[in-house]
């Protein structure tokens, strides 16, 4: 039996309360700059997002616009 575990090891994970500045990182992958602030899909695309208990983001699955990898933004509650 194969088990699908593509979708946790394809992606990238970062931490946004750990970056410094305006919140804007750059690609894992590719290194292309990413603002979350700029919402246009050139930039990136938003695939999943996720609310805690509270109804404030958590989570949030982007593709990066450049290079297509999945992204996996955490740490929103300490901005
Ligand atoms: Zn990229």
């Amino acid at each position: 039996m194969m088990k699908k575990m593509e979708n946790k090891s394809s992606a990238y994970t970062i931490n946004l309360a750990a970056i410094e500045g305006d919140g804007s990182f750059q690609c894992p992958k590719c290194g292309m700059s990413i603002s979350p602030e700029d919402e246009t899909e050139d930039n990136y695309k938003i695939l999943d997002t996720k609310v805690d208990d509270n109804g404030d983001l958590s989570e949030l699955v982007i593709s990066c616009g450049k290079c297509r990898s999945n992204i996996k933004l955490t740490g929103f509650q300490g901005l």
